[in-house]
């Protein structure tokens, strides 16, 4: 199969961990006869510099009429002062707006070999964490309405939580799918015991439970999920939950597994175009020393592979090759452990494309 995929390095440590993922993508095309198109667009405060925006019009029409678009990380210190109208984030909402990139999955794994990192003590995590949380990500109560205005004398400020039904299904139907991808098993977030938006949320989940038969569906509250996440993490293979839920979820979630350099995720479309990135941000502390871990990058390159092209042994074999080298012991700095031997960003790379 021949791709197109819209590289966006960015800032910071974006354009080292970005390359390595790269590096593993030309070992897939070359073992699996594919061929992978890569154009380079600036995004963020490297963007700025040059043209004065975080993302030139050109570049977004790059990453639309690609397959598929890899993300680095922008910003840093050097932009934190910038007009609000283009800090380097703004470049992010932009591509998630035009692409129409509604469903966010962010798996949460615990590598058995990384158990250590892990906050939990080794009888919670057990033979590692495996879950995956899909977040609504355009709508609710970061798109609804706003408004502070004086009552009574005193400033009050609303915000509007808007779902429809439409919204809902087509976020279940990711959920479901990807459900019928993993362990066949959905626990649906909500706060129906309140919200009339949890209400209509799971009305729809439930209608929705009906055409997937094989999967083991169930409905849990948010503060219980809070909670069952440390207690019991174990018990959950995919989660899914509206935006604003599922942005404080799965950074909670995230934390489990320790090592934030670790964690891919994908922003999905209605079509096959997504947008795959780490979870983490730019790391100015670490940029330009060759010593952050790309593997975050490296999973999200898999995921591009899974869920854009379809090319699920293709992303099998990432995700293997990842596994044999945590198991032969190579670690980069921030998931160093004794006896492991340590590793820079490039020689990773180098590790996980020689065991494609
Ligand atoms: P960060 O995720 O960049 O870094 C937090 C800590 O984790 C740092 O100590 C860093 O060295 C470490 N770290 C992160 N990724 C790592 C990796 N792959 N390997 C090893 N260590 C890693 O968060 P921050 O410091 O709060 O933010 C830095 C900049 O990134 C800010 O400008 C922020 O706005 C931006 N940011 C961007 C995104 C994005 O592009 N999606 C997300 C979050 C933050």
């Amino acid at each position: 199969m021949n791709k197109k995929i819209t590289v966006l390095p960015g800032d910071g440590i974006g354009p080292e961990i970005v390359a390595e993922a790269i590096k593993v993508l030309n070992k897939v095309a070359d073992q699996f006869g594919h061929s992978f198109e890569y154009t380079y667009v600036d995004i963020g405060g490297c963007s700025i510099d040059k043209y004065g925006v975080p993302i030139t019009d050109e570049g977004m029409k790059l990453c639309k009429e690609s397959d598929s678009v890899l993300l680095g990380a922008v910003g840093g210190p050097k932009w934190d002062n910038v007009d609000p109208s283009i800090r380097p984030e703004k470049a992010l909402l932009a591509v998630r707006k035009e692409l129409g990139l509604f469903a966010n999955l962010r798996p949460t794994k615990l590598f058995p070999q990384l158990a250590d990192a892990s906050p939990l003590k080794q009888e919670i995590v057990g033979n590692g964490i495996d879950l995956l949380i899909v977040r609504e990500l355009t709508g609710g109560v970061y798109f609804g309405q706003r408004k502070t205005e004086e009552v009574n004398g005193e400033l009050v400020a609303t915000d509007w939580m808007p779902y429809s039904e439409h919204e809902i299904e087509r976020i279940g139907r990711v959920a479901f799918e990807t459900a019928m991808k993993r362990g066949k098993k959905l626990a649906s977030v909500d706060k129906a015991n309140v919200l009339d938006t949890s209400r209509l949320w799971r009305k729809t989940m439930h209608r929705l439970s009906e055409e997937y038969p094989e999967v083991a569906y169930s409905d849990i509250l948010v503060d219980n999920t809070a909670m069952q996440l440390i207690k019991n993490p174990t018990q959950f293979d995919v989660l899914v939950t509206e935006n604003m839920f599922g942005d404080i979820l799965s950074d909670e979630a995230s934390m489990l597994t320790g090592s934030i350099g670790m964690m891919p995720s994908a922003s999905l479309s209605e079509g096959t175009l997504g947008m795959y990135e780490p979870i983490h941000g730019s790391a100015p502390d670490i940029a330009g020393m060759n010593i952050a871990n790309p593997l975050g990058t490296i999973l999200s390159a898999a995921m591009m592979l899974r869920y854009s092209f379809d090319m699920a042994k293709e992303a099998d074999a990432i995700e293997a090759a990842v596994n044999q080298v945590l198991d032969n012991g190579y670690r980069t700095g921030d998931i160093m452990q004794e006896g492991c031997k340590k590793v820079a960003c490039n020689e990773m790379g180098d590790l996980v494309a020689s065991y494609i």
